[in-house]
């Protein structure tokens, strides 16, 4: 991993954010902030999480930071900090004075529209037919950052997963960051490491974000109103709930953690078990309860990481979708056997 010498004297480690970003994402905020005072940034980072939003903000805010020319940004910020950050429900607000705003140094003011002609780049995928960053983009960019420029650069790929790439594009991004260059700044997004290539993961500095509560196990609760109540503890008090969560641990498919491969036998065998609870007990709440066990077997980690939150939002989906299908008289052993093969399917995507 490159790192690179970017000198602004010795700037406060709390002056490049705005407080209310970095009470939001603290570790980030910390992590760069602090290399960036040691005069020592990584050539390129990786912001991982779900919280778009806050990545959006701290791309601009840092680039802003960069390439401010107010004299005593390393104490107060660069103009543009006053200017960006979100709101209580997390939209983005612009809240901007005229009169200050006339203040703002030219190099502030483009950041804040998004137009600086030199210090934002953007690297995005195609809207178009391929969806994938277009090879010549890719390639145009390495020629651009050849060219010397005055202002610190700050390079965005806002969907740096793997299947955003064609193989050539991904090459010409590799080499343009191994090449140490002065005044420029990778930043790219991925909701995990996981979604991206490892070619491209070990030339960044990983920087966790923290989600955001509702996007995650708030969000998809929301998502399940009869789940949230079923995470209660009174659902797990009756006897019959009892009794069934004991019978269905005993299931291998259960009891094996998510991240661990079953076999598609073992899964058959716990979506016949679920038709047999389901024709002596009916109701929804057999889908609702195995979800449960799963959200205890994963054991708070979709708090903190995408990669199992995302499993649990698509996993609340198929318990919706079962149900669905059980009040449209799709037959119960049908309904079952969707229902714990798709499940095996996202388990099976977890290990991968
Ligand atoms: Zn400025």
């Amino acid at each position: 991993m490159q790192t690179q010498d970017i000198h602004l004297g010795s700037p406060l480690s709390t002056a490049c954010f705005s407080p209310a970003l970095a009470a939001r994402q603290p570790v980030a905020a910390r992590l760069l902030a602090n290399a960036l005072s040691r005069g020592h940034m990584a050539h390129a980072y990786l912001l991982t999480g779900r919280c778009i939003a806050d990545k959006w903000l701290m791309a601009r805010q840092l680039a802003a930071y960069l390439n401010c020319e107010k004299e005593d940004k390393e104490k107060s910020g660069s103009c543009l900090l006053s200017y960006t950050d979100l709101n209580d429900l997390g939209e983005p607000q612009k809240v901007v004075d005229d009169k200050t705003f006339s203040s703002a140094c030219q190099n502030c003011r483009w950041l804040f529209r998004d137009e600086h002609p030199k210090a934002w780049v953007l690297l995005s995928r195609d809207a178009g037919k391929s969806g994938k960053i277009p090879v010549e983009s890719a390639r145009n960019l390495s020629e651009e950052l050849a060219r010397t420029s005055q202002y610190l650069r700050v390079v965005v790929i806002d969907d740096a997963s793997e299947w955003a790439f064609h193989r050539p594009a991904a090459n010409a991004l590799l080499k343009t960051i191994e090449e140490p260059r002065s005044n420029c700044l990778f930043l790219l997004f991925g909701e995990c490491e996981e979604d991206v290539l490892r070619t491209i993961v070990s030339r960044c500095q990983p920087i966790p974000l923290n989600n955001r509560f509702e996007e995650n196990i708030g969000f998809l609760a929301r998502q399940s109103p009869s789940l949230k109540s079923r995470l209660e503890a009174s659902a797990w008090s009756s006897d019959e709930n009892r009794d069934l969560i004991r019978k269905m641990r005993g299931e291998l498919f259960l009891s094996t953690p998510p991240h661990k491969r079953v076999a598609e036998k073992d899964a058959l065998k716990f979506s016949h078990h679920l038709q047999e609870e389901l024709e002596e007990h009916g109701g929804e709440k057999l889908f609702d309860l195995a979800i449960n066990i799963e959200v205890e077997n994963l054991a708070g980690s979709y708090r903190t990481d995408a990669k199992y939150s995302r499993y649990l939002l698509e996993l609340f989906k198929l318990g919706e979708e079962a149900k669905l299908q059980l009040d449209h008289y799709v037959t119960k052993k049908g309904v079952c056997e969707t229902f714990v093969l798709s499940w095996l399917k996202l388990r099976q995507n977890l290990i991968r």
